[in-house]
């Protein structure tokens, strides 16, 4: 077993780049997730990806990219590469473009030479002992799975790392090098919206930020809901403060977190600060917001369960919804879908209730009731409420939106009781 070094990445500035390397990336035969993923981890880790490149398995290719990026960003993360085969060129692609010499690392040979034993051929075993060549100036990254180490070596703007290219060996070693990362300035807030379009959001923030010039503004967009980050320049922490509050309150609910916290937590949490309990009567969604809802840690200690009543005959026989509004309405209706509510209560004997009910797709829409009609109610102490939507997309896009909207709803309705209470 080996312990990842202490690493400690200072950043002059927030920049980043991103460089994937393989021919079997830039010919199509392998899809660049590593790019999408990693650019990902550091736009939340509140760095500002300036450049993503991708090149092929080619020395002078990898060392014009690294070395044009690496004067893009403070922080530049390649991957692939690293492995032990001829047309694995990371590690000389990085020497030549920093003028850094590579050279043998004792303790990357030795895990190494553990491993020499799978190879039967002199050529294989020789290969294999390349990974232990590194940047005369890196700190290494022992390898978590497989056998190629990353690295992380000064540049001249700040930090150059290198991973290797298989998703599953480069994501422990990019977790930790995010985790290392520190920039100046105050950390950018966000601010997690659900309930309002992307363009609602922005008018909206953009009009609260009117007082508070020195203050920039990003969307993040994603199925089910939209972030908006307020990033400020070293030194005005108080600033980015006060206008973060002014744009939470002007997105009002809306708006359910500050502290990154995901809808499914912020419903558990606003169950529990008002002692309530919940319960679900899934269609469409088939179980996503139970799902949702006990991948939190402590869910038990408020969530009851959901019944998944795809069936007219079991939401008719064990959520109690009555035969006669099903055969006037359908199953896809408002007055089904407060039914349904009802029905959880009883059958869960929670406090308060959603039910969602919707035609997912890509068959059993009609002109009436279109694909992406979905049909929200909540029920119990303090009330009830529905909620029709048309939701664009496929089925996955229907039903993953239904389920952020649906949380959504019972955010609304427990902040909104206990206001009240
Ligand atoms: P090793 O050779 O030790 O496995 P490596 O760092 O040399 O590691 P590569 O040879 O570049 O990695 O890639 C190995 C495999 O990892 C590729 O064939 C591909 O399946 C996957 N891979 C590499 N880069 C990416 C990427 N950017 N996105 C998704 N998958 C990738
Ligand atoms: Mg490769």
């Amino acid at each position: 077993v080996t312990t990842a070094p202490r690493l400690d990445i200072s950043l002059a500035d927030r920049t980043a780049a991103v460089l994937t390397v393989g021919t079997e990336l830039t010919t199509g035969m392998v899809a660049d997730t590593n790019a999408s993923e990693i650019s990902a981890a550091l736009t939340a880790a509140s760095l500002e990806v300036v450049r993503t490149s991708s090149v092929p398995d080619d020395v002078d290719a990898v060392s014009v990219a690294i070395d044009s990026l690496a004067a893009d960003a403070a922080l530049l993360v390649v991957t692939g590469g690293l492995g032990p085969t001829d047309d694995d060129l990371t590690r000389e692609g990085a020497s030549r473009a920093l003028g850094l010499a590579l050279v043998r690392d004792d303790a990357v040979a030795r895990r190494l030479e553990a491993l020499l034993g799978v190879h039967r051929e002199e050529e294989a075993r020789r290969r294999l002992m390349r990974q232990a060549e590194v940047l005369e100036t890196a700190t290494v990254l022992p390898a978590v799975r497989g056998s190629a180490p990353g690295m992380v070596a000064p540049t001249e703007r700040g930090a150059l790392v290198l991973l290797p290219g298989p998703p599953h060996e480069m994501r422990p070693l990019l977790a930790h090098v995010v985790a290392a990362v520190e920039i100046p300035g105050p950390s950018p807030r966000v601010l997690s919206c659900a309930g309002i379009t992307e363009s609602d959001a922005l008018a909206v923030a953009r009009r609260a930020l009117t007082p508070h010039a020195q203050i920039r503004l990003t969307m993040l967009a994603a199925p089910g809901g939209v972030r908006v980050v307020l990033f400020a320049d070293p030194g005005s922490e108080e600033a980015l403060e006060s206008a973060a509050a002014d744009v939470a309150a002007a997105l009002g609910d809306a708006c359910y977190a500050t502290d990154g916290s995901s809808l499914a937590e912020v419903v558990l949490r606003a169950a529990a600060d008002r002692g309530a309990s919940l319960g679900l009567a899934e269609s469409c969604t088939g179980g996503l917001v139970a799902a949702e809802l006990t991948a939190v840690p402590g869910a038990s200690a408020v969530f009851k369960g959901s019944v998944v009543a795809y069936a007219d005959a079991l939401k008719r026989d064990v959520l109690g919804v009555d035969e006669a509004v099903l055969a006037e309405h359908g199953a896809v209706s408002e007055a089904v879908a407060l039914e349904m509510a009802q029905g959880a209560l009883t059958v869960t004997g929670a406090t308060h209730a959603l039910a969602i009910t919707g035609v997912a797709g890509p068959g059993g829409g009609s002109e009436e009731k279109p694909v992406g009609t979905v049909w929200f109610a909540v029920a119990g102490e303090g009330g009830e409420s529905t909620l029709g939507r048309s939701i664009p997309g496929d089925r996955g896009l229907v039903r993953t939106r239904a389920t952020s909207t649906g949380l959504h709803l019972l955010f609304r309705m427990l902040g909104v009781a206990h206001d009240g209470a």
